[in-house]
């Protein structure tokens, strides 16, 4: 006497509740609810006609209306979602075109170039089907392909699919990481699990009809977090963009009623250091995830009167799983010590059901925010699995819980916080430095816009950290001072020696800085 849980079915509620509100805008192009439902069903039917349930069908494309589609069309066909990361070069999609069997690719224009390779070596892959897009003004890359969407879309029945589906536990997504430590690997979302993270990130955000969500955060990364659902859950309002720049962001929090948005910490730089960043009269509420904010963004965002959550996640568990949300004796503390308090990951999210910090048996550490031990995470939003890896996937759960691989501390209070990843964190002469702690020192200095600590090898101590420093245009700022200014604040093995300034920092495609990279570029400087 049940059915079985599926966001699908928030996207039958709000057509059925709010028909005639704008579900979508992009640019000039906006769709209501009843609008946005019916071209799902036709994309639906386009993607059902040529594959059989349990079929990978993959989606190449920016944050436009046709990839929030694709999160709701895809598993209406009965197929498994795989929204690819947008800066993956065509050998990287080749890599996963084989290895997930995808039948269809669904390309935005701009992005045809990169799929050159795939029509000529990928025996599985039936069709290649373009994502036309009026945003999109450059030239379009000479790629044949099979289809164009909008095309199979006005030719498509109208007929709707059933919402309902026969198994909870069945695959939604598939979705590939970004490999820094090895091959890609791919998480597989259920649709139960799906439907719980998103109904949790709805209330933890304070979502609701009036919603109005910039989409930021790439829709391909963890399936945007689960937030393609989240905000159809709410009802709200998707407002997409093609880029994000500084002028976009600020345009659409002017202009578009902007209640929310969800970044990594540099997307809240781009936005609290724009020359045309202002107090806001109106509410907006920041997600910022993915990588540690410091406390020193934390408050230039809250001077904008805009109010700050900071969750904690990765791919595996469809994204966010923690969140910081102190409102316990909030008022009786001191605005940067909120802002401190806001730094650190948070709490379990409504649908989590235990995040553990945990000593190499498994035991607990004492909850005194200094004993040091691994993340561990367990409920309904954490994946499947990885598909086609048993081995990877019986590792990752050893001891029957998730290993995160990012170390951490609990506080006396439940609160989480994360130290540094295992692969990041510095050894040096025996003691543990935590790269994280080290860049929140740094960045509180006026005129430190962005940085980067890694560690690089030392004959002496073992290991040594080395910043990579972003100064504030005009900035006078050199290493002498940072060094300084930094020993005020931090245990004199954790100062850095060695400060770079270089132009920028290399970074993934959310944003997060690519600490491989600067400890192999450090080594290099060391050696050389
Ligand atoms: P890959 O696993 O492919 O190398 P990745 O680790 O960046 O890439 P994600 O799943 O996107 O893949 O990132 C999850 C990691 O990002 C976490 O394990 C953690 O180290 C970091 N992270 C995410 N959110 C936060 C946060 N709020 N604070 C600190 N670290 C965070």
């Amino acid at each position: 006497n049940h059915s079985e849980l599926t966001p699908l079915r928030f996207l039958e509620r709000s057509a059925e509740v709010y028909p005639s509100k704008q579900a979508v805008l992009h640019g000039t192009r906006s769709y209501t609810y009843a609008e946005l439902e019916a071209r799902i069903h036709r994309f639906a039917q386009v993607i059902r006609e040529r594959i059989t349930p349990g079929d990978r069908v993959a989606v190449l494309a920016p944050n436009t209306p046709e990839m929030l589609m694709a999160h709701y069309a895809v598993p209406l066909a009965g197929g498994v979602l795989i929204a690819l990361n947008t800066r993956l070069s065509a050998h990287e999609l080749q890599y996963i075109m084989d290895h997930s069997e995808a039948k269809l690719l669904f390309a935005d224009t701009e992005l045809l170039g990169n799929t050159k390779m795939l029509r000529a070596e990928n025996p599985t892959l039936q069709a290649l089907i373009e994502l036309t897009d009026d945003q999109f003004t450059g030239r379009r890359p000479d790629v044949a392909v099979d289809a164009v969407l909008d095309e199979l879309l006005a030719e498509a029945s109208e007929v709707k699919l059933p919402y309902s589906v026969e198994d909870e536990r069945a695959p939604i997504t598939l979705n590939y990481t970004s490999g820094t430590t090895g091959k890609p690997k791919g998480v597989l979302y259920s649709h139960r699990g799906s439907y719980l993270n998103s109904l949790g990130e709805a209330m933890h955000q304070g979502m609701n009809s009036a919603t109005r969500y910039l989409w930021t955060l790439p829709m391909f990364h963890c399936n945007g977090w689960c937030t393609p659902w989240a905000v159809t859950a709410a009802g709200g309002t998707h407002l997409c963009l093609r880029a994000v720049r500084e002028d976009s962001v600020w345009d659409a929090i002017e202009n578009l009623g902007t209640t929310h948005l969800c970044g990594a910490p540099t997307v809240c730089s781009i936005i609290a250091d724009a020359e045309r960043a202002h107090e806001l009269a109106e509410p907006l509420r920041i997600t910022t995830a993915g990588a540690p904010p410091s406390p020193a963004i934390i408050s230039k965002l809250q001077k904008l009167g805009i109010e700050v959550v900071h969750v904690y996640g990765l791919t595996e568990v469809y994204g966010p799983y923690t969140i910081c949300e102190y409102q316990d004796a909030w008022d009786e503390l001191a605005p940067a010590e909120r802002a401190e308090r806001l730094s650190r990951q948070g709490v379990g999210m409504i649908t989590a059901e235990s995040a553990r910090v945990v000593d190499l048996d498994m035991n607990d550490v004492p909850a005194d925010g200094e004993s040091m031990g691994e993340i561990v995470l367990r409920g309904n939003n954490v994946m499947i699995g990885y598909y086609r890896d048993p081995q990877a996937t019986e590792q990752a759960f050893a001891g029957g819980w998730f290993h995160t691989g990012d170390l951490g501390v609990m506080h006396p209070d439940g609160y989480i916080q994360v130290r540094d990843r295992a692969k990041d964190i510095i050894i040096s002469g025996g003691e543990n430095i935590s790269t994280i702690e080290v860049e929140q020192a740094l960045a509180a200095h006026p005129e430190v816009l962005d940085l980067a600590v890694v560690g690089v090898q030392d004959e002496k101590w073992g290991e040594r950290p080395v910043a990579y420093v972003i100064r504030a245009s005009g900035s006078q700022l050199d290493a002498e001072g940072l060094i300084s200014f930094a020993r005020e604040r931090l245990a004199g093995y954790k100062v850095p020696r060695t400060i770079v300034f270089p132009q920028d920092l290399p970074r993934t495609s959310t944003g997060k800085v690519q600490k491989n990279v600067l400890r192999a570029q450090a080594l290099e400087e060391a050696a050389g």
